[in-house]
């Protein structure tokens, strides 16, 4: 075992049987159970949990390439909202980093994943040693897919993620009926994709129940105790970006009362609480907004739906610690300085193509996962705590959602 872990030098994506080769933890948690019931258990919710994730996986591509071209293409009929637009995207950019440099200072703060034993065993990032100039070039040369359709079957989220907007700015600029047909065509299939997607998630109490099973089986309760340090530094980096980030934007910037204006939005913030989803909480969002907090429709039909398809700071706070707590607890040390600047880079654009339901961030984490060469199975070790994350994650997306809404109104 011994001589086997030191011939792992990194961790290829999205290569589950090379991964259970090369990690010979997973071997060894069925010799450790040996036979019998516990090992049935064992093999029986793994594979229960791996075709969870296959369904998320099928799903992943589609989506992010319909919801990004639609989420572009629409940004042409906002241009008409001039400043407005601007103004908008401006405060969506700075929410969001803020939120992801916040989620990053705790989770360096906490170090979560240091010492953590996940299944799946260690091993090195893909490219830990590299200087940052020459992982942003690989990145820049990432953008540019030669071939689409090779990236597109290789799974290669960046070269996808640069098309997709690529395309989504084209049909603006091209305008007229080519683009209303296009427009169509990519609405049409983000709605069916959105449709599958959900039942995928519909699936989710099973995959999470299987792998919840698979994960004390073979790691005992202790995962859990594991996961805990997890939760707690996604807990409180979402609680220092809603309760003292976004408050001093509305206190300084929206010159609002943060308290009076929560109290406004408590009941879509709850009912985003309760149904993890900011699409389904949206018109809940639009009425409190207008009729408790007294924004006009003009900004709040503007700004909501926009920011309920882009706008997910608590979902891309989510994705930056997730992925460092798994790199932490998957190679024992923090990530380099330009690992975690490339983590924020990928995490905003995860939460940019994340559509607003469900465990969509859970989804969209591939993104960021692949960007610094962890495993993509690593999703189905948080997925057994994500439900809770969700809940908390998607009312700091909404709370964002609405306090831009009271910006915007101020400087109108
Ligand atoms: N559930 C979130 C939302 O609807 C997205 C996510 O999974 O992060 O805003």
């Amino acid at each position: 075992n011994v001589d086997q872990k030191k011939t792992v030098t990194s961790i290829s994506a999205d290569s589950g049987e090379e991964l259970g080769k090369q990690y010979p933890e997973w071997k060894a948690a069925y010799e450790k159970y040996g036979t019998g019931i516990s090992q049935t258990v064992m093999g029986v919710s793994k594979w229960l949990g791996d075709l969870f994730l296959r369904l998320l996986k099928m799903v992943t591509i589609p989506l992010i390439v319909t919801s990004l071209i639609t989420g572009i293409a629409s940004l042409g009929n906002a241009t008409r909202f001039g400043a407005m637009f601007s103004r908008t995207l401006l405060y969506y950019f700075c929410t969001s980093l803020l939120a992801i440099c916040t989620g990053i200072f705790v989770v360096n703060l906490i170090r979560p994943g240091i010492g953590a034993e996940l299944p799946g065993g260690s091993g090195s990032l893909s490219s830990g040693t590299e200087s940052v100039g020459s992982i942003f070039l690989d990145m820049v040369d990432r953008l540019i897919p030669t071939n689409i359709i090779h990236s597109l079957g290789e799974g290669e989220f960046l070269s996808i993620i640069s098309f997709s907007m690529l395309t989504g700015i084209f049909i603006i600029i091209v305008g007229g009926k080519h683009a209303k047909v296009m427009t169509d065509f990519f609405q049409a299939g983000f709605e069916v994709m959105m449709r599958m997607t959900m039942f995928v998630i519909s699936l989710a109490p099973i995959g999470v129940l299987a792998f919840m099973v698979y994960a004390v089986s073979s790691q005992g309760i202790e995962i859990f105790k594991t996961l805990s340090w997890y939760m707690l530094s996604v807990f409180f980096a979402l609680l220092i970006h809603s309760v003292v980030i976004l408050p001093c934007l509305l206190k300084f910037v929206a010159r609002r009362s943060p308290l009076e204006f929560a109290r406004a939005m408590s009941p879509a913030l709850m009912t985003a609480f309760s149904t993890a989803s900011s699409n389904g909480t949206l018109p809940l969002t639009m009425s409190c907004v207008e009729e408790n907090a007294g924004i006009s429709n003009e900004v709040s039909s503007f700004v909501l739906p926009l920011g309920a398809t882009i706008n997910m700071d608590g979902t891309a706070l989510y994705e930056a610690v997730a992925v460092m707590f798994i790199a932490q607890a998957y190679t024992g040390v923090v990530m380099p300085l330009e690992q975690q600047i490339l983590v924020a880079v990928t995490a905003l654009l995860a939460s940019i193509g994340a559509a607003g339901i469900p465990h969509a961030g859970l989804v969209m984490m591939a993104i960021v996962l692949q960007a610094v060469g962890l495993p993509l199975e690593a999703q189905g070790v948080i997925i057994a705590v994500d439900r809770i994350l969700d809940m908390c994650r998607t009312s700091v997306n909404v709370w964002s959602d609405s306090c831009g809404c009271a910006i915007i109104e101020r400087y109108r």
